[in-house]
């Protein structure tokens, strides 16, 4: 039997820019599969059903830990937030990487749950950097850029817990280095292959 494709895991504390880095990577190279998640949190100006999450009630939300339709969830700001396994472990199964963007307690849980799974750490490269993001986003109400501050301080003490961090200084060579490791490299060619060994 093929091993599945990699599963690589993106986390650190909100605002960092994990979006805007994992959105580069899929650009640089459409192999890799972003898996969208289920949220019981409202949807924002802009979001779409099914592209940025599946927009679930809190019954849709018990359902799915119910039935172990969930890779992984945790409760984040008041919300909370879960990877649909099903879809992560066809694509991968198919041979195609897989990127997960999460928080840093579903990123522990994959740890424990996908041996093999790469965990990748974003770090801001300050924390002014990252309260002047929270507080200048200006899609939230100053109590949950509150209470993201405060879970940012949490996260940011957890990236010794990863198999790697990344400075979030150039969106550009963080990206690339997310697509290095979840493409592996095709012996034949020398160039990348989402097939895996
Ligand atoms: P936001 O509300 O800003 O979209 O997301 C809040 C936090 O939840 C972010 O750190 C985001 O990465 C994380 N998140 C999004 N989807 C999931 C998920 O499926 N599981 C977990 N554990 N965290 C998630």
């Amino acid at each position: 039997m093929t091993a599945p494709a990699p599963l690589v895991v993106v986390s650190g504390p909100s605002g960092v820019g994990k979006s805007t880095v994992v959105a580069r990577a899929l650009e640089l190279d459409p192999r890799i599969w972003l898996s969208v998640s289920a949220t019981t949190r409202r949807p924002r100006a802009g979001e779409v059903e099914g592209r940025e999450y599946f927009f679930v009630s809190d019954g849709q939300f018990d359902a799915l830990i119910a039935d172990d339709g969930l890779l992984e969830w945790a409760t984040f700001a008041g919300n909370r937030y879960g990877t649909p396994r099903g879809p992560v472990e066809a694509q991968r199964a198919a041979g195609r990487p897989v990127l997960l963007e999460i928080e840093v307690q579903g990123a522990r849980q994959v740890r424990e749950r996908v041996p093999g799974a790469l965990l990748v750490f974003l770090a801001p490269p300050s924390w002014e950097v990252l309260q002047a993001r929270l507080t200048g986003r200006g899609t939230e109400s100053t109590e949950a850029v509150e209470r993201r501050l405060a879970a940012a301080r949490e996260e940011l003490a957890a990236a010794g817990e990863f198999d790697v961090t990344l400075v979030n200084a150039d969106v550009q060579q963080c990206a690339e280095a997310l697509v290095a490791w979840a493409i592996v490299p095709d012996p034949a060619t020398g160039g990348g292959s989402p097939a895996s060994e």
